[in-house]
């Protein structure tokens, strides 16, 4: 029997995320017994902190096994609150943020609440696959602005602009950014901002990778700007990235109260709270996390560093240093039109499956954040692995003919 008509079209639109699909295609490999390097992988490869771990078992142990409060426990929104004025000199109260199950699942909420058919909202590109997605599960319209003109990805005020329209409604933001590692400026979330106060859009602030910045380089919330840019702002953050965490699911909003509230409402007939284990062990992460933080944010540092020279080292990949995150994003277009006998590398999806087959190293294509030129390398991945993955990148590379 063909199900298809019973599924809407807006699934059948949407499409599959192509990060998972190669991380699937080498999860196969590795099953088979072929040595793959994976450098698809979206999650920190430590494991979560004890002291994390140990709070949840003992929530388990105290009983802490009910539903709870759809917007989370008042512990947790208290927490969240703390973390907000500690880390990015924020003030709101408990009843302006909202804890749901993974900062996608705040993401799903804004979308909901915020689009509709005939809105459109603007994504700056290379951007994460899960923005147009859900903004189009909404019915809205996606608008891209490719910042990759610019070599330092810098956003552009003019190009943001010419991208508005009556129809826009908000702006997302991702800093630091999955794929590209760009951290932005003071300068460019002010230009940002002041949009958002001229033409009366909401900015989403996507902050997951806040506390993987590197160097000397100063992370800085863009509602952190001035009370009339916080008061159009939704701070959107989690404890996946920074605390080893995704498996737990607990992301969080904070904004406008009424916008938090229509985001629990929606929540409150979807999913209800989010697990109330994991809500406690959000609670030590947020007030007692920060040392292993740290710990891990200085590995990815040395482990970028490896994997940048590396990469600049292979004849038509050029990648400027992340300012965080834990990706790096090499322009390899240069490789374009080159070809491994019979085999030409057209796009980042040709060379990507070649670097699988011939180098034995999952990559992500650049075209899965709408930037083809492009690919996305992640370094949460131990230093062994980093240079074992990139010597034979290379050598594959070097491989084809020009
Ligand atoms: C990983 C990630 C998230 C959310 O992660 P959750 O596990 O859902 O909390 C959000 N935004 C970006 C850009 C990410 O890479």
């Amino acid at each position: 029997m063909d199900y298809s008509k019973f599924i809407v079209d807006k699934i059948k639109r949407m499409g599959e995320s192509q990060t998972i699909a190669i991380s699937e295609k080498a999860k196969q490999l590795k099953k088979q017994g072929v040595d793959v390097i994976s450098f698809a992988t979206g999650e920190p490869d430590f494991d979560t902190p004890d002291n994390i771990k140990e709070k949840a078992i003992a929530s388990i142990r105290a009983g802490h096994t009910k539903y709870t409060a759809v917007a989370g426990i008042d512990e947790l929104k208290a927490a969240v609150c703390a973390k907000l004025k500690r880390d990015n000199h924020l003030d709101y109260t408990p009843d302006q943020v909202l804890v749901s199950c993974g900062a996608k699942h705040t993401m799903y909420n804004i979308s909901q609440v915020l689009f509709d058919a005939g809105d459109e909202v603007i994504i700056f590109a290379p951007y994460w696959v899960t923005y147009p997605a859900q903004v189009q599960l909404a019915g809205a319209v996606p608008v891209f602005i490719d910042t990759t003109k610019s070599s330092d990805l810098t956003l552009s005020g003019d190009d943001l602009q010419n991208a508005i329209t009556d129809r826009t409604k908000a702006i997302i933001l991702c800093s630091p950014s999955n794929p590209s590692g760009k951290v932005y400026r003071q300068k460019e979330l002010e230009i940002v901002a002041r949009s958002a106060i001229e033409n009366d859009l909401i900015i989403i602030a996507d902050e997951i990778y806040e506390k993987l910045v590197f160097d000397d380089f100063k992370f800085l919330s863009i509602a952190a700007l001035g009370e009339d840019v916080k008061e159009r702002t939704i701070t959107v953050n989690g404890v996946a990235k920074a605390f080893a965490m995704t498996g737990w699911r607990i992301g969080y909003a904070a904004g406008p109260r009424q916008i938090i509230d229509a985001m629990r409402k929606i929540q409150g007939q979807a999913t209800s709270n989010p697990n109330s284990i994991a809500q406690h062990a959000a609670v030590e992460a947020l007030l007692e996390g920060s040392a292993s933080t740290e710990r891990m944010r200085k590995e990815f540092q040395r482990r970028r560093d490896v994997m940048v020279e590396s990469l600049n080292a292979i004849e038509g990949f050029s990648c400027r240093k992340p300012e965080g995150a834990f990706y790096a994003f090499p322009r390899v277009s240069p490789l374009y039109s080159r070809a491994f006998g019979d085999r030409i590398i057209k796009n980042s999806v040709d060379l990507c499956s070649y670097l699988l087959d011939e180098a034995h190293a999952a990559l992500v294509p650049g075209a899965a954040f709408g930037c083809d030129e492009y690919v996305r390398l992640s370094f949460a991945t131990d230093l062994e692995s980093i240079k074992t993955g990139l010597e034979r990148i290379k050598q594959a590379v070097e491989k084809l003919n020009a």
